[in-house]
């Protein structure tokens, strides 16, 4: 049995406003992870297949390993597709943003359009401290992911039996990138039954692992290498951090995508309980932080970057400083943070 976490009042409300509408846009957040683009692809199928006209609109593009998913070549990319987006957003009369928490994760350029439109809106979401500009607020940090959400929503609307093999194969995506093929925030036995009743759907989770995480070039192998073993290491404070200039991201071809899951090497290691990887992007420096247990990077990110996140996964964006001075800014800020550190590094 799945118990109904969201509110009855919230799926009824949801519901209500979905098929009142006649031109719904979906929208998800910059640098679109496997969440973004498996909720928001999720949710647009299953709105097709309700009859509903809908489209997905995201303020970049998503990495390579994800442009497989059911319904990608329909989606509107703001920053490629700049006027087709822009039309979008204006001709809809039901906004639904999801995985995101507040109008800035869609970027400046973005979020401005989705701020000016008067179309009802929906977030559906499971970050903490949601900004309340939506008629509707499904906001439910407890969960995952939001494709777990989607898939909750969908069941609760009453309309298990639309839910076919494709919605599923994109619920399914969030739910494993989301918990990093449930390795975190997985320890949930109900999101088990979901995977149980997806698999009877007909997804092959196998096959979604290895079209997810078995696709990377051999740039991005040997560069990770390079990240490795540049990787600096706070023994006393079990951190670990590792910076990269755009000349080494250029030295290894970069392309969008391929420092993902970087992050979260060095937590294999023992003693080390929290994370940091720094990339130096077009004026501002990418910053993202992952941790063990009890440590929150999502509160470190707040106190030194004022980014945000997850307890265990959070990010930001250090804007006019150099990679240099991001990096600096964390590790002068770490031992404020030391008790907390200290703790977690005792378990390990
Ligand atoms: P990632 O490191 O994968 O980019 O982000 C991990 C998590 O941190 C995301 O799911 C999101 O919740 C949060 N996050 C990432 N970047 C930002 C940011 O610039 N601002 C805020 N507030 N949160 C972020
Ligand atoms: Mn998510």
């Amino acid at each position: 049995m799945i118990s109904k976490i969201i509110d009855e009042n919230l799926i009824q409300a949801a519901k209500r406003k979905i098929l009142d509408a006649e031109n719904i846009v979906i929208a998800g957040h910059q640098g679109p992870d496997g969440d973004a683009m498996g909720s928001t692809l999720a949710l647009c199928n299953f709105l097709h297949k309700i009859g509903k006209k809908a489209t997905v609109v995201i303020p970049n593009v998503c990495p390579a390993f994800l442009k497989w998913l059911p319904g990608f070549k329909e989606v509107i990319v703001f920053k490629d597709n700049r006027h087709n987006a822009i039309n979008a957003i204006k001709a809809a009369d039901l906004l639904l943003t999801l995985d995101l928490n507040e109008y800035q994760r869609m970027g400046d350029d973005m979020a401005s359009f989705m701020r000016q439109s008067k179309a009802v809106k929906v977030m559906i979401d499971h970050h903490l401290n949601p900004e309340l500009f939506a008629d509707v607020t499904i906001s439910y940090p407890s969960m995952a992911s939001t494709s777990e959400m989607i898939f909750r929503l969908i069941c609760r609307m009453g309309y298990f039996d639309v839910l076919d093999k494709e919605i599923a194969e994109c619920i399914y995506t969030g739910m494993m990138t989301d918990t990093g093929n449930f390795s975190f925030n997985s320890n949930n036995s109900e999101m088990y039954v979901i995977v149980s009743e997806l698999i009877k759907k007909g997804i092959n989770k196998d096959e979604i692992y290895n079209r997810v995480f078995n696709q990377y070039s051999v740039d991005r192998f040997r560069m990770m290498g390079y990240v490795l073993t540049k990787m600096e290491v706070i023994d006393e404070l079990g951190v670990a951090i590792i910076p990269m200039s755009r000349a080494e991201l250029n030295q290894y071809n970069y392309h969008k995508g391929d420092t993902e899951g970087f992050v979260n090497m060095p937590l294999s290691i023992k003693g080390i309980c929290m994370s940091a990887f720094f990339k130096e992007e077009d004026g501002l420096i990418k910053v993202s932080l992952r941790s063990q247990g009890e440590v929150s990077v999502k509160d470190i990110s707040q106190g030194v970057f004022g980014g945000g996140g997850h307890k265990n996964a959070a990010g930001a964006e250090a804007k006019g400083k150099t990679l240099d001075e991001a990096v600096e800014m964390l590790r002068s800020a770490l031992p404020k943070y030391s008790a907390m550190l200290l703790e977690e590094v005792a378990k390990q």
